[in-house]
């Protein structure tokens, strides 16, 4: 049993000062009807950008964590939201991620190249109804339950820690 005062202290896991390299998708979740998650910025280890595409009619948004627009994402996929289904991918597996989008490859053995193309084709719309606020909390809640379980292997997500933890 641990005293109050030493979970306390467990608690509060200080990172450290200068924080490794990121995580490139720390976070991705399919849920809401979306593929959304965080994608770190590639040139400012203090930026992430929360992407989500809708099921369905592939309607994509990306935005900082402050809400403030993607620069990249104007009428197709930026660099995030590719990142985005390329990450999702590699945890979920092609198809359960077409199914998930309802996506239609043409291919008996979809990949994250075949599952974007089929949507970008479909010259899917950008949508300002970014969830970016909610995804963000439950990555910080995900980062909190990672520092709180006790483990003694290292975790890639661990890598990567925001400078501050409001969400806007
Ligand atoms: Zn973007």
């Amino acid at each position: 049993m641990l005293s109050d005062w030493e979970e306390s202290s467990t608690a509060r896991v200080i990172p450290p000062a200068r924080p490794r390299k990121l995580a490139k998708v720390p976070f991705v979740e399919l849920a809401d009807g979306r593929l959304q998650g965080v994608v770190s910025s590639g040139s400012d280890i203090g930026r992430v950008y929360v992407s989500s595409i809708a099921a369905g009619d592939y309607a994509f948004a990306c935005s900082t964590n402050n809400n403030r627009p993607c620069g990249g994402a104007h009428g197709s996929f930026c660099k995030h939201l590719t990142a985005l289904v390329t990450e999702s991918v590699l945890q979920y597996g092609a198809e359960r991620v077409a199914r998930y989008l309802r996506v239609e490859t043409v291919d008996a053995e979809p990949n994250a190249q075949t599952v974007t193309a089929a949507m970008t084709g479909t010259r899917p719309r950008q949508t300002s109804a970014n969830a970016a606020a909610p995804v963000f909390s439950r990555f910080l809640r995900h980062l909190a339950y990672l520092e709180l379980t006790p483990t003694t292997t290292p975790l890639p997500e661990m890598q990567w820690f925001p400078p501050t933890r409001e969400v806007a």
